[in-house]
């Protein structure tokens, strides 16, 4: 349930969204303006709250040898990409796709790293073209196709394995990576025979050790269990001759999307290199591949209200948003704080509140009180990661826009779909 929101100021865990004289505000832009320039659905993104984000990981491990690869799944429009690059950051890719996108954007091809459960022989040709700072190999079919590649487009391939540390990130099943039923990864106990393989074919180069145990993890304690193991396995693969240069951790830290806690980026990591250093393994290249939590709470998704449909046993508050431009609680029935972005002060009434697409999982938060009227406006906070790029048009609806916020300005970096987008490569 959403508490009462018209006299709340500041929105715990979204420093910069907050109300200003009963108006919902991204940094210093009022957003009903933007509704009312670009359009509902729309999506607007904070830049403060992502750099804050990423400095966060940045004062994490300053004075390390490190690198923060963004995992650019959560969030691949280009100007957040962009934004990104420029302050330091590499990517961790999935795709030829996304591949294509950090080169677009000017990243470095050193700073990237290539994961991924199906990487295809052509997306590997590419990404060793390019020069990807790194495979993150997940099986060991893998790891002789990528040999196979390597040696045909006459490169070394540099490689780390993702090893599934057999953990529990206490999370949501669907985005749960790091346990022995998941499909990620190498098992622990299979990962030293598979680096000893690895050492032998002369199209690959060993050149780290990486692991993700899952998304929107709460708590540090499965971090500590992950490192615990994945340095074990350092020690035993450095024992059999083989140098791990660089230990990457994956990303996966969580945000508040519901009052939950996660630590922050600086307070984890200064707890996780206590013990990378009590352990002797400080003076390490460090890489983490942080997603959701860059991204997460700095997006919010504004919708309107079409019609309110009373009901016996439910309300429903329907809007122009749907399950297309906002996935997540379909997919996972994850739950988004639904704000007024004018607070009215009539007696809240509790809805459902749904999009117009003809699915019964088309909702977007359930049993919220909301005092609205149809035409008002909505926010869907905490849409930064893991919707727009999750989007689809389904219905044939077009995507929404995109805004970035800077200060008191703000930038259109994606224009809405026409209807003709859609069907542009279609032949009737
Ligand atoms: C999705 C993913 C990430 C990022 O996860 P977040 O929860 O968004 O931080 C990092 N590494 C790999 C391999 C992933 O698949």
């Amino acid at each position: 349930m959403n508490p009462p929101i018209s006299s709340q100021a500041k929105l715990p865990g979204r420093p910069f969204v907050a109300y200003s004289n009963g108006q919902l505000m991204v940094e210093q832009v009022v957003l009903r303006d933007l509704a009312a320039q670009h359009g509902t659905p729309l999506f607007v993104y904070s830049k403060a709250a992502i750099l804050a984000a990423l400095t966060a990981y940045q004062r994490g491990l300053a004075g390390r040898k490190s690198l923060i690869c963004y995992a650019m799944k959560a969030n691949s429009s280009l100007a957040i990409l962009k934004l990104l690059a420029d302050a330091g950051c590499g990517f961790d890719i999935v795709s030829s796709g996304e591949l294509e996108r950090a080169l677009t954007v000017g990243a470095e091809p050193a700073k990237i790293v290539f994961s991924g459960v199906g990487k295809t022989r052509h997306e590997m040709r590419q990404a060793l073209e390019a020069g990807v700072g790194c495979f993150n190999i997940e099986s060991l079919a893998e790891l002789e196709v990528l040999d196979a590649v390597a040696r045909e487009c006459g490169k070394v391939a540099p490689v780390s394995i993702r090893v599934n540390p057999n953990v529990d990130a206490k999370t949501h099943p669907y985005i749960s990576t790091g346990l022995k039923g998941n499909k990620f990864g190498i098992a622990h106990e299979d990962a030293l025979a598979a680096y000893q393989r690895a050492a032998t074919l002369p199209g690959l180069h060993v050149v780290g050790i990486d692991c993700h145990i899952g998304s929107q993890i709460t708590e540090e304690a499965p971090y500590l269990e992950a490192m615990d193991r994945v340095l074990d396995l350092v020690t035993s693969i450095e024992a059999a001759g083989i140098a791990i240069h660089h230990i990457d951790f994956g990303g996966g830290l969580g945000i508040d999307y519901n009052g939950e806690t996660p630590p922050a980026a600086d307070a984890l990591w200064a707890r996780l290199l206590e013990r990378l250093d009590a352990r002797g393994f400080g003076d390490r290249k460090l890489m983490i591949e942080p997603g959701r939590s860059l991204v997460g709470n700095a997006g919010v998704c504004i919708t309107e209200v079409q019609y309110l449909k009373p009901g016996e046993q439910k309300n429903f508050c329907i809007v122009d948003a749907a399950m297309n431009d906002l996935p997540r609680p379909a997919l996972y029935e994850a739950f988004h704080q639904i704000v007024a972005l004018q607070p009215r002060d009539d007696a809240p009434v509790t809805y459902d509140v749904v999009g117009p697409v003809c699915e019964s999982g088309d909702w977007l938060g359930r049993d919220r009180n909301l005092a609205v009227q149809p035409g008002d406006l909505l926010a869907v906070l905490s849409t930064g990661a893991y919707s727009m790029s999750m989007s689809s048009n389904y219905n044939t609806r077009p995507r929404p826009a995109e805004v970035l916020v800077d200060g008191a300005n703000s930038r259109l970096i994606r224009a809405r779909e026409s209807v003709q987008d859609l069907w542009r490569l279609e032949l009737p």
